[in-house]
């Protein structure tokens, strides 16, 4: 692994980034921790300014932002700048909620006197981010853990580090202090280095299963709070007295997105049988109907996938499970550019032992399911090993919240396009991890709730009795 940005969509070498080295690493620790100290102190209203004007350099530098991302991981550039204003918009949210949320909570008690949950810093936070939403997932670490008052250190993907780089430059550029945000190009044992530090308090990862059992083990080893926001094999369920007009229209979207490189992309679509072979005929139209090309022109609407390594196991994933019995309905043919190119594909046939009934499968690929009726779309949708998110399709929308409180992940949507915004929360359960980012949730991921019980008159009558210490005149 090295830090380099190579365009996929050409495959240059655009500029390689040196490791860290060990005084960088002990500087950000203990830069972080002087600061973690001096923001014990400061007023929160002062971060949520500056807060405010890293909104205000993100959309500033947004077209410099945007071909970033695109040069480094790919993506169309319009969902590029998608991104930036999104993350903008996270970052006002925490600015203009943090304080709020944070403010202490009263508890009601029989316990001698008023007691009272405060909201303080714990430390620095070391995040691990991935190469898909560059900037975004650093903003859910972020803004947060800035309004709070943890410092943090980020190790972002190898294949991502012009973003990461350009991310913390507007952090300060924006005037947040030294030590805010630390972007390092370290290795995976300098991670795990920083995570041993008693300076570290908190680890996020978003990732695979392979990097957060990895970071997840080192944090639990030493102890650490961690959040896990991992993989995802989404279901989008549609319902036999489904608006089709409405699924024909999200369902390619919700799986073709980031040229499907999302943990949140639709992968398993679960289709009553009624409407099943509407759907089928209308998804290839769709996939057909895509075009492959340079991800900077707007015109382009099928972007390269981010690096050769991720397109050669994704068609190893598809020759696996054709090999086990799947069947292509659609695509499956090579695209001829020089870029890393994945030609979007329809799988259907996909037998339980079929490695692809389990395994994420992360890129342009649908896997289509047909089922008899809403129990066993609901049966189905739950025998994954992942629990991130979800789609339901239904004729009324009370009915299709009811079928999705029975889907076994963290996030379902009705009728829509599954969207993410800073006052929702995001995370999952089973293999996509455990903890919350964004919303009120996220905001309190690694944070003292210190109890503070407080009294003019102490009681003394009960003490012998051991932790209870109620009140003798009651
Ligand atoms: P990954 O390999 O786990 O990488 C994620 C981050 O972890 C990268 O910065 C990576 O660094 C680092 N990492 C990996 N192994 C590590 C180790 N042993 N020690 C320290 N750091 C390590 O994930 P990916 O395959 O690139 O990303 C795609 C995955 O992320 C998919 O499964 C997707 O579903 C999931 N995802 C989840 C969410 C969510 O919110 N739940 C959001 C987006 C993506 P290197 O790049 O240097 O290897």
């Amino acid at each position: 692994m090295a830090y380099r940005t190579v365009n996929p969509y050409n495959n240059e070498v655009v500029k390689e980034y040196p490791f860290a080295t060990e005084d960088e690493l002990q500087s950000a620790l203990a830069t972080g921790h002087d600061l973690y100290e001096t923001m014990k102190k400061q007023d929160i209203s002062e971060r949520a300014k500056i807060l405010h004007n890293v909104a205000a350099k993100l959309r500033e530098h947004s077209d410099e932002l945007a071909r970033a991302c695109t040069i480094d991981m790919g993506k169309l550039i319009g969902e590029s700048k998608g991104e930036v204003e999104l993350v903008a918009i996270i970052a006002d949210w925490f600015a203009d909620h943090g304080e709020d949320l944070l403010k202490p909570e009263k508890i009601d008690t029989i316990a001698t006197g008023d007691a009272e949950i405060q909201h303080h810093a714990t430390g620095v936070v070391m995040m691990v981010e991935p190469w898909n939403f560059p900037y975004y997932q650093i903003m859910r670490v972020f803004a947060p853990n800035f309004m709070v008052g943890n410092p943090m250190i980020l190790k972002h993907a190898a294949n991502t580090p012009t973003s990461a780089k350009m991310f913390a430059d507007v952090v300060a550029e924006a005037g947040a202090p030294k030590g805010s945000l630390t972007n390092l190009f370290l290795s995976y044992d300098q991670v795990t280095e920083a995570i041993d530090d008693p300076r570290v308090q908190g680890v996020a990862l978003t990732g695979s299963e392979r990097g957060g059992t990895a970071v997840a083990g080192a944090a639990g080893k030493a102890l650490k709070k961690n959040t896990m926001e991992l993989g995802g094999m989404d279901p989008f369920v549609v319902l036999g007295d489904a608006n089709m007009d409405d699924v024909n229209d999200i369902a390619w979207r919700a799986r073709i997105y980031n040229t499907g490189q999302v943990c949140t992309s639709s992968k398993r679509f679960i289709v009553m049988d009624n409407v099943y072979d509407e759907f089928v005929e209308n998804l290839k139209k769709k996939f057909a109907g895509l075009k492959p090309g340079d991800p900077m022109d707007p015109k382009t609407t099928l972007a390269p996938m981010n690096t050769e390594k991720s397109k050669n196991k994704l068609q190893k994933q598809l020759d696996d499970a054709i090999a086990a019995g799947a069947k292509v309905v659609y695509g499956n043919e090579p695209i001829d550019l020089p870029g890393q190119f994945f030609m979007p594909t329809i799988l259907t046939d996909i037998d339980k032992d079929n490695p692809a009934y389990s395994e994420e499968m992360f890129g342009p690929i649908a896997a289509v399911y047909k089922v008899h009726s809403e129990q066993e779309a609901i049966d189905l949708a739950n025998d994954n090993p992942y629990g991130l998110g979800g789609i339901v399709f239904a004729g009324d929308a009370d009915h299709g919240a009811e079928v999705a409180s029975q889907i076994e992940t963290g996030m379902v949507f009705v009728n829509n396009f599954m969207s993410t915004l800073p006052e929702l929360p995001f995370g999952g359960v089973k293999l996509s991890g455990y903890g919350r980012e964004m919303s009120h949730i996220g905001q309190m991921a690694f944070v003292n709730e210190q109890l503070i019980v407080k009294t003019d008159k102490p009681n003394m009558g009960n003490l012998a009795g051991g932790l209870v210490a109620l009140d003798p005149q009651e």
